[in-house]
């Protein structure tokens, strides 16, 4: 079986690996799901791999397959599985529990371990090949009418990780009742953000990105009845001053000046998140004071998020169908760049590092 690999820590080394047949009898306790892979999604973790910056290789290999976004198709499961059955459409999470508090209970997303295990990223192989299996417990089932877009469940189970966390600090203000937001960044997680908040309510939404628009992500933005600005043209704390005060900002850029801008222009009792990897080793100067004054005498909040437990993705396919209700045919149009096939995954790369119009480059496995 085919699947696509890189030597971790070794650039441009993607390749084709052949990998055993997976099995449902390779779960334990007759819990095994097996999955025909049908779509996979790359975005700039994967970009990473590739790149040598991040990943590492399951104990025993000297490979990666990567791929973490995945959609697939149930084959076959396990005696002791009830709730998923051959021929629903799936996705896996990404990361599995480790050995803290947390992962006890089924939050691995907010694990204290130095290590964590995450599928196509980091000590375990990824959905980039034909078929895999794992426990039930990692695996969420979508609609059949979500087959066309199901493939963007893990990042907008992302989204919703970040989302719900505000609201559950926010709880600390008894009637918090969020009536401005800012999304900074317009690529795939900031246009979720976008939609994610549309849908919790939200009526004054504010996405901002570097590009001048018009671009697809600024129509995108704009169809879901938010405004779109350039920070070229607009920089977050004009904006802050104009469409403010913000009492949310979800920052999806991975760009540390960014996140401290942000600190600045979020409004009194504000809750601010942030998504990005900010992967470097930049050193910027910032307006240290004033920052922490706003912070202090505006009770603000500043949070950060990865990673989503499988309660995300639940919230993640009921937003998706919501979303399809709300705005047909939006989320579709994520997706922009399909690639025919694992063998072509030099194109994979190609777009995922090339192509500036790309909001979703994916792999249409089968
Ligand atoms: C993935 C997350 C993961 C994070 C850090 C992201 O691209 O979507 O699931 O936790 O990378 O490895
Ligand atoms: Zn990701």
């Amino acid at each position: 079986m085919k699947a696509v690999a890189v030597l971790p820590g070794k650039k441009g080394s993607i390749h084709l690996v052949d990998l055993p047949e997976p099995k449902v009898e390779d779960v334990p306790d007759g819990r095994g799901v097996l999955v025909e892979v049908l779509r996979v999604g790359v975005d700039g973790t994967d970009k990473e791999i590739a790149d040598a910056e991040y990943g590492a290789a399951p104990e025993g290999y000297d490979f990666l397959v990567m791929g973490h976004e995945s959609f697939g198709r149930v084959l076959e499961v396990g005696p002791n599985v009830r709730d998923i059955a051959p021929g629903d459409y799936v996705v896996a999470t990404v990361r599995r529990p480790g050995s803290s508090i947390y992962d006890r209970i089924g939050l691995s997303d907010v694990t204290t371990d130095e290590t964590y295990r995450e599928r196509g990223i980091n000590l375990l192989h990824g959905y980039l090949t034909e078929r895999y299996v794992d426990d039930a417990e990692f695996i969420v089932r979508v609609p059949d009418a979500l087959n066309e877009v199901g493939v963007l469940l893990e990042p907008t189970s992302i989204v919703e990780k970040g989302i719900e966390q505000a609201y559950e600090i926010q709880r600390r203000l008894k009637v918090w009742r969020p009536l401005r937001a800012a999304v900074v960044g317009a690529g795939t997680l900031g246009l979720l953000a976008t939609l994610a908040l549309r849908l919790r309510g939200l009526v004054e939404v504010t996405t901002l990105a570097r590009t001048a628009p018009p671009t697809i992500n600024s129509e995108l933005v704009e169809a879901l009845g938010v405004r779109y600005l350039s920070t070229r043209e607009v920089p977050l704390s004009e904006a802050a001053e104009e469409y403010g005060p913000f009492d949310i900002i979800f920052e999806a850029t991975g760009a540390s000046v960014v996140a401290f801008e942000a600190m600045e222009a979020l409004g009194r009792n504000g809750v601010l998140v942030l998504t990005g990897i900010s992967g470097g080793n930049r050193e910027i100067k910032v307006p240290g004071d004033r920052i922490m004054l706003g912070f202090v005498l505006g009770n603000k909040v500043a949070v950060g998020s990865v990673n989503a437990n499988r309660s995300y993705f639940e919230t993640g396919v009921r937003d998706m169908a919501l979303a399809e209700a709300r705005y047909p045919g939006w989320l579709g149009r994520l997706l922009t760049h399909p690639v025919q096939g694992l063998e072509n995954y030099a194109e994979m790369i190609r777009l995922l590092t090339g192509e500036r119009d790309a909001i979703k480059v994916f792999v249409e496995v089968k």
